[in-house]
């Protein structure tokens, strides 16, 4: 079964003649270790698509189907359940917690989900830093580190609860080229080496380069 399957996706925001349709009926398949790459002008769905894709709004029409679970029968709690469990996020401001280190923020998921932060735990992060490229900075805090390694900081984040999507929406918006294409292939290598299924929001076409497939979107269709 694919990873995520959209069909007849429709979200429509606001109600009477202030309708505002956002999604006018996506069909999508996102295969498992799928790099899925959404591109498109401002105002025409990205984020809405991706906010259904990832349980955080609620469709209005057509079915979504995630990791076997059709979204539109969960309650809240469910839902809630569902995103801890299934979906990892990544932001284009890294959104680390300026007081932590690098390890005390990637194993924050894990203390919220009341894990016990032991050797085993402890280890899965400093592996996961490994492939990352962040060994030598995990003592640090964030203001201690380049643009670059805070945002592989929050991809390491992101993959520590090990998800089966993850969800970047412009994750090199504040990063320079360099550090641009060096978050990117760690993007594409968690699909490679984990089977994550990873779908990213950008503007930028060089980004989108990266990924297996780049779907286009106008106007709240898939074009
Ligand atoms: P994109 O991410 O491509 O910029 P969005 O998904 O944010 O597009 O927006 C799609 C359309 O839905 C736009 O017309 C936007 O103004 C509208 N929209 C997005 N969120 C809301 C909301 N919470 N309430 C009303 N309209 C919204
Ligand atoms: P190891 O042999 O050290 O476990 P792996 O390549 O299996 O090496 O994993 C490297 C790190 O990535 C480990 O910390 C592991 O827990 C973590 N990891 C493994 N699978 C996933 C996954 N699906 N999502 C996120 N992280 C994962």
């Amino acid at each position: 079964a694919p990873a995520a399957s959209a069909r007849g996706l429709i979200k429509t925001y606001g109600q009477g003649d202030t309708l505002v349709h956002a999604l006018r009926g996506i069909d999508l398949d996102l295969a498992r270790g799928q790099f899925t790459a959404i591109m498109g002008p401002s105002g025409s769905g990205k984020s809405t698509l991706m906010h259904c894709l990832a349980g955080l709004d609620r469709a209005s029409g057509g079915t979504l189907e995630v990791g076997g679970t059709q979204l539109g029968t969960l309650d809240d709690n469910a839902l809630t359940i569902f995103r801890r469990r299934h979906i990892g996020f990544v932001f284009q401001s890294f959104n680390l917690l300026p007081m932590l280190t690098a390890q005390q923020n990637i194993l924050l998921p894990l203390e919220l989900a009341g894990h016990r932060i032991d050797d085993t735990v402890r280890e899965r992060a400093q592996s996961l830093a490994g492939t990352l490229g962040l060994t030598a900075r995990l003592d640090h805090r964030p203001s201690a580190l380049s643009g670059g390694q805070q945002q592989r900081v929050a991809i390491a984040r992101a993959l520590i609860t090990q998800p089966d999507l993850l969800f970047a929406d412009e994750p090199t918006g504040n990063l320079d080229s360099a550090a641009s294409a060096d978050v990117l292939d760690h993007l594409r290598r968690s699909t490679r080496e984990f089977g994550q299924t990873v779908v990213m929001i950008t503007h930028d076409q060089a980004a989108a380069t990266y990924a297996d497939d780049v779907i286009l979107m106008q106007d709240g269709r898939i074009v």
